[in-house]
């Protein structure tokens, strides 16, 4: 029993777990509400704002499908030639070839050139947002905010690439059994510390001020049976003029945050269906279901990275003797990257369909549906929503059931069909 044999079973054992996750966490059973309530709906919301909708999402199309093929084509020349390795070995030579040097700067160099690609990109995305009012930033903020982002990119980055290259070097043979336990328990313990840590770098939080609102709320709150020690406000007005809300954290850091735009626009009927949905998250505990699936896939990509280690031929196109040499961590970002890119479709329709339950809870909660079609159309025409998008989109890269099916799902409820 080789250790690429143990590698491969545990790999077959995590992708079955994967499923199982999946297949008791998920509701799969529930589909969209019918296709005649939403073009009903579709028909009841206004057409201008219907139209504006699908315009601006014509006008990011561009920027957005360029950013993806031009992030995805630097990665893979600079993994799947020898231009990565020769880059990493580069600016490790002045530190004598130190696999320390070449881990953290390479990995910071290859991260930055990715970054510095699709930047003229981001610009003309953050450009359209200004012009359809979407976003209230400053070039000055917007710059800090990427600042940011790279900054604990860099960070974690470096933690990552360190104990990956560490380990790789400390046991030779069964480095992925220790890295793809690290890797898990990474990703559990950002889930802790996201509220805490990284979600205030970007954004202020604030209680509730008292008042009937706040009240209302805790009182739904506690008639659902969800302990929420509190209602948090972010003051999202600083970057954009969208709705929203969510749930994140686990256990002592978990938290519901409502945005300050959402308390400024909507009625207090429509809040409380917006929180109703994320006490639907908190309540089925999906944040958890989420950290469960993204520690087990972090484990298996380990597992497959050592796997990949024995593919002779794809090394030679990279340049590279080995997947534990720091100049093999731009062949790692290729190949993360596609692997990323073919869960991408998946990983949404998991979020869909617990993002639909999490509707169905908030009809449930408040029982009153028109509210809640109500809040739907609100939240579509701030956010500018293309509120009935194309399949292929769709099934792409949409999180959340479309407008549309919010409202025709409220419809039905409405007539007991839920
Ligand atoms: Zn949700």
């Amino acid at each position: 029993m080789t250790p690429r044999f143990w590698a491969a079973v545990t790999l077959a054992v995590l992708a079955l777990v994967v499923l199982v996750v999946a297949a008791v966490r998920v509701p799969w059973s529930s589909p969209p509400a019918p296709r005649a309530d939403q073009l009903a709906a579709l028909r009841d919301l206004p057409a201008d704002a219907v139209e504006r909708g699908r315009a601006f999402h014509a006008a990011l199309r561009l920027p957005a499908y360029s950013s993806l093929l031009l992030g995805l084509a630097v990665s893979l020349i600079l993994g799947l030639t020898p231009l990565g390795a020769r880059i990493v070995e580069a600016v490790g030579k002045p530190f004598g070839g130190n696999w320390i040097a070449q881990a953290l700067l390479g990995g910071f160099v290859i991260m930055l050139i990715g970054e510095v690609a699709t930047l003229p990109l981001a610009v003309w995305r953050e450009r359209v947002l200004r012009d359809y009012g979407l976003s209230t930033q400053t070039w000055g903020s917007w710059t800090v905010d990427l600042a940011k982002g790279m900054a604990i990119g860099a960070v974690l980055g470096a933690i990552v690439l360190l104990a990956f290259f560490g380990i790789a070097r400390l046991t030779p043979d069964w480095w992925w059994a220790w890295l793809s336990a690290g890797a898990a328990g990474l990703v559990v313990l950002l889930s802790f510390v996201l509220p805490v840590l990284i979600e205030p770098v970007f954004n202020k939080f604030t209680p509730m001020p008292a008042g009937e609102l706040r009240d209302s709320l805790t009182a739904m709150a506690a008639r659902d049976g969800v302990p929420v020690k509190d209602v948090l406000v972010a003051d999202a007005s600083r970057r954009t003029t969208a709705l929203n809300a969510y749930v994140s954290g686990l256990g002592p850091t978990r938290r519901i945050v409502v945005y300050d735009t959402l308390l400024d626009e909507a009625p207090a009927a429509e809040v409380e269906a917006v929180v109703a949905h994320e006490l639907g998250h908190a309540k089925r505990g999906d944040v958890l279901t989420g950290t469960a699936l993204g520690a087990l896939g972090a484990a298996a990509a380990i597992c497959a990275a050592f796997l990949l280690g024995s593919w002779t031929g794809l090394l030679r196109l990279a340049g590279v003797d080995s997947v534990t040499s720091p100049t093999a961590l731009a062949l790692l970002l290729a190949v993360a990257t596609l692997a990323g890119l073919v869960a991408m479709p998946l990983q949404n329709a998991v979020s869909r369909r617990i993002e639909a339950r999490a509707d169905e809870h908030a009809l449930v909660v408040t029982d009153d549906p028109a509210t809640v079609e109500q809040m739907d159309g609100r939240l579509a025409l701030k956010n500018l929503s293309d509120v009935d998008p194309n399949r292929l989109e769709y099934l792409m890269f949409a999180s959340h059931p479309s407008t549309v099916e919010r409202m025709a799902a409220a419809r039905a409820f409405a007539r007991g069909e839920r």
